[in-house]
């Protein structure tokens, strides 16, 4: 095994005279870790020890050449999770933020953005956005506001929850976040007010593809160190618009210039794919099939890699457990394995997925040569679209145990080893609740909140809401079903009070009864950290006026002082809320929220990260050498490198503080409590895998044991949407929902004029094969009927979707109805919404987009009118029984359009949502497991309440 990539002749000739680097030689295969010390190689960018007065010319008067003299503050993008740098320009004479571009001390980003980091300009002069604190005056969701002060909101809220929490009912407090992007932040403050009210977006998005990963080794993301791979294995676009997109993208392109060859599985030509060097446009939901059958190849080939998986693989319990008569050997282990996969020929292969054998046979090939520099990553994609699309990641995974890749230079590392972990100046206990509204019974392995299913839970009264908070987050327009969040949070059955924390007004918000301005990404302070690549980093966003203020001597207490109009940010928000709900300290929720420096009084959010920062391993001596604090370093460069590179944490030895206590079982497991803590390896006790193992896991013992033993070990498992499903005399298809646009950014693009610009439609993909079966072409209508109701949208007819199979991008469709205030008007369209009083909803678009005249002269340059369809709205739950993972991808029913429809038209019957969420809950598999347990002890678990709470007790 080993790289055999070899230069063309253009290549070679191009290396020798150094037009371009050497590529092919074989040091440039050992890690590199002078991008992540080093800005990177942007030598165009103000120094730093310029950045309080940088000059450069004005570009709006070229050719004249005016000065302008600029204070560049760094901070973070957030319009993704990535959190790549970036550097605000603030006008010295006007005190106006001019432009963003990249940070190249940013060891993530390394200065480079992708169009949504510069684009954060327009959203925070977006005219429509919200400045002041808004309260609802009319019925909810009547669409009239009044503005409020700040002092009156907080006490209103505060005084409501003090109420919750005094009288038991902490369980009716809940915060539901759409994009987080601070490290630790809220579970730190829920703790400390006692609630178990973590709800989040994972179960429509990553969740999936999580519980694949976890029930091998306990870690639940991939961190593939793409730059040094040799073979990269996508599922999904990452290069365009995946996670991580831009600094994955810029290391994937890197290693491909290095040789590394790129496979991407995705029905859909992408623009990831179209780079890739093997395509496999598989039907969507078949995934674990190939890689099952591309598994059975390493290992009839012998190309696996003996020691990892003899070593780090549970092979022995196995055996012992489906072949006790065999010899319980490793030889006999892989005997085993070819013989039980045996199904999984390149042939079947290529029945279910459509790739053919030739190309099954080639990218085996290629995985069996990258050997321990094989990297990959499945994140939405298959994982979030499939009945058990968990196991696409797991099967995936199954690869990187084969090749041996686990952890390695060039391999896949679990995401937590890249990603820091903040030293709090105080860690609350664990709250002392199990919320069944977040994790029900019937979702014992769930390995998020099925926050999905709130409106139908609540609906059903299983509870109540009392206190509820949605933070830059969109249900109504995001979640399948929109019409029964509709529903629900304007019932004050379900909901008592709702507060949405956002930048701007959103079809959620419309539904709410206060509607809080909170900052955008250079207005707030977070701390950020992400498995990028193989290295440790922070990063720090800030609100980036206020460090202007600061660096210009100005007084201010909060960040809302600095900021445009009221806007506030989140982590001031949260301390002045707990301060409020425990004035006295009586609750003893209030000394979570006393500085650490100035014992009794309340901590400022500058205190907060001083803690973090001064406690960040080497960060302080670093500071020091320049003369400055931990937190000035931080405001100064706005990141720092913690780890350079990080890989094979498994075998970092235990240290004596994580040995005391401990024994070693018979097995090698080091055991503290009964618990795995490590295991041995090498005759030295060390981390190992946070599984009850301590290894990777192929045979899961936690899947017997909670009543799913048919999944015992990898599978492929088909999905909902699988062609057995599809009825074609009848126009069945499956929709691949899953994809995104790469400009735009699920629902906080709607304010980025220049986001929409680039990208405003989402018209239905269809392959030239099924137009024609329709007599379309592209442009015209087609109707898309779900189980629940149908949409109307133009096609977009292209050979770059699979024959067979329909895509449509998930980001468009926004609207506004004419009542509401407006909002996001270079993105929504207005509707008219009729209810029939029957469970039926009917939304039209009475208008597209079109111009508006407003501060910003673009606003009346609009030239587009189409925004899309809101396709999500007219899908049902699909909880995957497993996972808890919403299934995205639809079995849809496609006809011509019926007289009378227009484009966007909607139609969905509420009751039947309910039927479909009921039919999928039955094949639920319900707590108690083991002892009792509603969920297993070693699981992580979000926000994780004290382990009384993980058994269901009697009365329950
Ligand atoms: S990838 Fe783009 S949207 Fe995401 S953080 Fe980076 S610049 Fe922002």
């Amino acid at each position: 095994m080993g790289y055999k990539h070899k230069p063309t002749f253009i290549e070679k000739m191009a290396e020798s005279i150094g037009l371009i680097p050497n590529l092919h030689s074989e040091e440039d295969y050992a890690p590199s870790v002078e991008s992540l010390t080093e800005p990177g190689d942007l030598s165009k960018y103000p120094p730093p020890d310029q950045w309080n007065d940088w000059t450069e010319y004005e570009a709006k008067t070229w050719p004249k050449k005016e000065k302008k003299t600029y204070s560049i503050v760094p901070t973070t993008c957030f319009n993704c999770e990535s959190a790549c740098g970036m550097l605000a320009y603030i006008d010295k004479e006007t005190n106006q933020v001019r432009k963003f571009e990249g940070n190249p001390w940013h060891p993530g980003s390394r200065g480079r953005n992708c169009a949504k980091g510069p684009a954060t300009i327009n959203q925070i002069t977006d005219p429509d956005r919200i400045l002041y604190p808004m309260k609802r005056v009319g019925e909810r969701g009547s669409g009239q506001w009044e503005r409020v002060t700040w002092d009156s909101v907080l006490d209103d809220i505060a005084g409501r929850m003090r109420k919750a929490i005094q009288e038991g009912r902490n369980n009716e407090i809940a915060y539901h976040v759409g994009r987080p992007g601070h490290e630790g932040y809220m579970d730190r403050v829920l703790k400390g007010w006692g609630v178990d009210g973590h709800n989040s977006h994972t179960n429509i998005c990553s969740s999936g593809a999580r519980f694949g990963y976890a029930i091998w080794y306990g870690h639940d993301r991939p961190s593939p160190d793409h730059a040094n791979a040799h073979a990269i294995l996508l599922i999904s676009a990452h290069l365009e618009s995946g996670h991580y997109f831009n600094p994955h993208a810029q290391r994937i392109m890197e290693a491909k210039m290095k040789g590394a060859k790129l496979i991407v599985l995705d029905p859909r030509l992408s623009n990831t794919a179209s780079m890739a060097d093997e395509w496999l446009p598989t039907y969507p939901g078949t995934e674990a099939a190939l890689l099952l059958a591309i598994a059975r190849i390493l290992l009839q080939k012998g190309w696996y890699n003996r020691p990892y998986m003899e070593q780090w693989t549970n092979w022995d319990a196995y055996m012992k457990s489906e072949h006790p008569t065999k010899p319980q050997t490793f030889e006999a282990f892989i005997d085993a394995l070819i013989d039980v996969y045996a199904e999984y020929t390149p042939e079947y292969a290529e029945k279910e997925t459509g790739v053919p054998v030739a190309q099954t046979l080639e990218v085996a090939r290629i995985i069996g040569e990258a050997g321990t520099r094989f990297a990959q990553h499945n994140w939405r994609s298959a994982g979030s679209g499939n009945l058990g699309g968990w196991a696409v990641a797991r099967c995936l995974h199954f690869l990187s145990v084969i090749t041996g890749s686990v952890g390695t230079v060039g391999g896949t590392s679990p995401n937590t080893w890249n990603k820091f972990h903040p030293h709090f100046f105080d860690n609350p206990p664990a709250q002392k609740f199990w919320n069944e509204l977040h994790f029900p019974k019937e979702y014992p392995l769930a390995y998020f909140e099925m926050s999905f299913l709130l409106p139908h839970f609540l609906k059903e009264g299983r509870g109540f809401m009392d206190t509820y908070f949605s933070r830059v987050f969109n249900p109504v327009w995001t979640y399948p079903d929109g019409f029964m969040w509709m529903d629900a949070y304007k019932d004050p059955k379900c909901f008592g009070l709702h507060a949405a924390l956002t930048p701007v007004w959103s079809e959620t918000a419309y539904f709410a009864d206060y509607v809080l301005p909170m900052g955008l990404a250079s207005e707030r302070h977070d701390l950020n950290s992400y498995e990028t690549h193989s290295g440790i980093w922070i990063a720090f966003r800030q609100p980036v006026l206020r460090e202007k203020a600061r660096r210009d001597g100005k007084q201010f207490k909060f960040t809302y002082e600095v900021n445009p109009g009221e806007v506030w940010e989140e982590d001031e928000f949260w301390i002045q809320l707990s301060w409020r709900i425990d004035p006295d300290g009586s609750l003893g929720i209030r000394k979570h929220f006393e500085s650490p420096y100035r014992p009794g009084e309340c901590i400022t959010v500058d205190e907060y990260y001083q803690y973090i920062f001064e406690e960040t391993k080497g960060l302080k001596e670093t500071a020091a050498k320049e003369g400055l604090t931990a937190l000035d370093y931080m405001r100064k460069y706005g990141a720092y490198v913690v780890e350079e590179s990080v890989y094979e944490v498994n075998k970092r030895p235990l240290t004596a503080k994580e040995l005391d206590g401990t024994e070693v079982a018979d097995d090698g497991r080091v055991l503290k409590k009964g618990k795995t803590v490590g295991i041995v390896h090498d005759g030295k006790p060390v981390e190992g895998f946070p599984t009850p193992s301590g290894k990777n896991e192929f045979f899961s013992q936690t899947m017997v044991d909670w009543k799913w033993p048919e999944y015992a070990i990898p599978q492929y498992i088909k999905s909902h949407i699988h062609e057995d499903e599809m009825d074609r005399s009848k126009g069945d298809y499956p929709l691949v929902p899953t994809f995104r646009l790469p400009t735009l950014i699920h629902s906080r693009s709607g304010n980025a004029k220049w986001l929409y610009e680039i990208a405003n439609r989402n018209p239905l993909w269809m392959h030239p094969e099924d137009a024609a079966k329709y007599g379309v072409k592209t442009g015209d209508l087609l109707r898309i009927n779900t189980e629940i109701g149908y949409f109307v949208d133009k096609v977009w007819v292209t050979e770059g979707m699979k024959p067979g199979v329909v895509a449509c991008s998930h980001h468009l469709g926004r609207w506004r109805r004419p009542s509401d205030p407006a909002g996001n008007r270079w993105a929504t369209a207005t509707v008219q919404i009729d209810n029939d009083g029957n469970g039926g909803y009917k939304m039209k678009q009475l208008k597209g987009i079109h111009p508006f005249k407003s501060d910003d002269k673009d606003s009346a340059r609009i030239y587009w009118s189409d925004g899309g369809v809101h396709q999500n709205i007219t899908f049902p739950v699909h909880p995957d029984p497993i996972s808890g993972m919403h299934c995205w991808h639809q079995k849809v029913r496609i006809e011509n359009v019926h007289p009378g429809d227009e484009y966007g038209d909607i139609f969905v019957d509420t009751k039947k949502s309910m039927e479909v969420y009921r039919r999928w809950l039955e094949m639920a598999r319900p707590a108690p497991g083991p002892d009792g347990l509603r969920r297993p002890l070693w699981m992580k678990r979000v926000l994780r309440p004290v382990e009384e709470t993980f058994y269901i007790r009697d009365e329950e």
